[in-house]
């Protein structure tokens, strides 16, 4: 005859909104936006950008199967970053910017 004791229920069900920001690697702001986009029924495809330092990847992941989510992205995009293998390239390169010619 144990004391019962009672178990504080934590039913706040809340309809948690998966993240679609993330940290950049690159320029460490919280402005990595994840894009996703069906193809198909079975195919997608992800447009990885940050708002702050113009850092855009949308070769990397341009075939995905469509259950994934942006953190299923962002954990992928992680790693090739990490390897350098990631093709970035920066949302405001038009031109100007790195070689500037004398
Ligand atoms: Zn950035």
């Amino acid at each position: 005859m144990g004391r019962r004791r009672k178990r504080r229920k934590a039913v706040v069900k809340k309809v948690v909104k998966v993240p679609t920001v993330f940290e950049c690697p690159r320029c460490a702001s919280r402005t990595l936006s994840i894009t996703l986009k069906k193809k198909d029924e079975n195919r997608a495809y992800a447009i990885i950008a940050c708002g702050t330092c113009g850092l855009l990847d949308d070769e990397d992941f341009t075939d995905i199967p469509a259950i994934y989510q942006a953190v299923d992205v962002y954990a992928k995009f992680i790693d090739l970053y990490n390897s350098g293998r990631a093709k970035i390239k920066s949302i405001s390169e038009s031109g100007a910017g790195i070689g500037q010619s004398t």
